[in-house]
């Protein structure tokens, strides 16, 4: 049976699950549970979230509503279907790497994944090497701010590639995942376990590899899973938070493996990809939206997909306490008027950036735009070409005008404080701190 059809019926479940419980019964218990498979009689479900809150929402959940779940599992499947519901990984009798359910969320695929100028490129690329592993592009290495939909291109490539190739071996992992199997490994004395799991897979999805970089030991063992996987021509998918140039304490070796394939980045979406974004989850629900309400968000929440969806969240939670179908403005407003207030809102200019730089500093306004070339400020203007550089992407000579100097000096700024970041921790955290105060803003 497809996963498609799996989720379908779990969809279809779902929606009648809705009309027979409590608003709240329905979003604590059912809709956590995520669609796995569906085998001869069984339906099998999965609990996210850890074993231990997964396995007091499974007995309730197989004492309550058990029968009310098969009942509607009848109705949907004209069958007589068990329930199996297992928790996150680790619950599986044998946790080997080829039971893709164990890591592989078949929420994520390409068909719920919407295209916009922000994002073609990663998601093309994400198709063609799902299509074609280990030929085209290899490795892959996403990389975006967060909420922009790494995750979910990276398992879509997972499930897409499982579907297609049922008995290859896809691991889907994260960089912090990777460390501590690893650390773990040397403790147990289970390293040739460790290195089969990883180096005998036919495709690798490494999530957030940026956090790879302060461990020594997890990017000399990575170092090697990649070299073995590249070499026997297996394809590896990686996504970052930033490019792999501009991750503190990432060796030269493995920086240079990143770069070896191709770079795509995402960016936050435009207008119109974010009003298709909201349409197609809106779509899923059983609520009726004004256009005007899906541009009052779509104009509002500019900063990532993930708030774009904790705020229709919020707009259906909102609707359920008032038992309503149908969405008010009024109501929508209501439901976004505390988001809003705290939401990073992503109207940036390189002035933000100098002001903020400026403030930081404590300098006068307007310091960083003047001749002054003494350290006390050449620093903190080199700085604020840095930010502007990264985060706002600017071509050097639109830095350079803003801040009345030419576009070699922009250069030589940004050069400089990439390499100083590389070398000094601290300065990194600085520019943490600096970036979330810009966006803030
Ligand atoms: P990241 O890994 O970059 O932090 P995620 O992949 O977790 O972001 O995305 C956050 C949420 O937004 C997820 O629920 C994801 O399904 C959704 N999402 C992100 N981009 C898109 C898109 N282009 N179309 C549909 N949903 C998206
Ligand atoms: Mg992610």
């Amino acid at each position: 049976m497809e996963n498609a059809d799996v989720i379908k019926i779990w969809g279809n479940v779902t929606r009648q699950l809705r009309d027979e419980m409590s608003n709240v019964a329905f979003d604590t218990w059912i809709k956590p549970i995520e669609p796995v498979g569906l085998e001869n009689t069984e339906i099998k479900l999965r609990i996210p979230g850890g074993r231990q809150k997964g396995s007091l929402s499974r007995s309730l959940i197989m004492t309550k509503y058990r029968s009310l779940i098969e009942s509607s599992l009848k109705n949907v499947t004209g069958r007589n279907l068990d329930l199996n519901i297992c928790l996150e990984a680790g619950d599986e009798p044998n946790d080997d790497p080829t039971m893709h359910e164990n890591t592989l969320n078949l929420r994520y695929t390409f068909e719920n994944f919407i295209v916009g100028n922000n994002n073609n490129l990663a998601q093309a690329a994400s198709l063609a090497v799902a299509e074609n592993p280990g030929n085209k592009y290899n490795p892959l290495f996403i990389y975006g701010g967060s909420g922009l939909g790494k995750t979910h291109l990276l398992q879509a490539i997972g499930n897409h590639f499982v579907k297609h190739n049922p008995d290859k071996r896809v691991l889907y992992t994260t960089s912090e995942k990777f460390t501590y199997e690893l650390v773990g490994a040397i403790r147990e004395k289970t390293n040739q376990d460790f290195r089969n799991k990883h180096r005998t897979v036919d495709l690798l999805l490494m999530d957030d590899v940026q956090f790879l970089a302060t461990k020594e030991l997890a990017q000399e063992e990575f170092f090697h899973t990649f070299n073995t996987l590249y070499e026997a021509g297996k394809q590896i998918v990686l996504t970052s938070d930033r490019l792999p140039s501009e991750t503190p304490h990432l060796t030269d070796r493995l920086k240079g493996r990143f770069q070896m394939g191709l770079l795509a980045d995402i960016q936050p979406p435009d207008y119109e990809t974010r009003l298709a974004i909201l349409k197609s989850k809106i779509e899923d629900e059983y609520f009726t939206f004004d256009e005007e309400i899906v541009e009052y968000v779509a104009n509002n929440i500019t900063s990532n997909v993930r708030d774009l969806e904790g705020a229709l969240k919020r707009i259906l939670a909102y609707a359920g306490i008032e038992r309503t179908n149908t969405i008010s403005m009024e109501l929508a407003q209501k439901a976004l008027k505390e988001i809003l207030s705290t939401l990073p809102q992503r109207n940036i200019t390189i002035s933000t950036i100098i002001d903020e730089v400026e403030k930081y500093y404590r300098l006068p306004k307007g310091s960083l735009i003047t001749k002054k070339r003494s350290n006390d400020i050449a620093y903190p203007r080199h700085i604020a070409m840095y930010i502007s550089r990264v985060i706002l992407d600017e071509s050097y000579s639109k830095i350079g005008d803003e801040f009345r100097r030419d576009h070699s000096t922009v250069m030589n700024a940004v050069k400089k404080i990439k390499k100083m970041v590389t070398e000094d921790p601290e300065l990194q955290e600085i520019l943490d701190e600096l970036v979330a105060n810009i966006k803030r803003d």
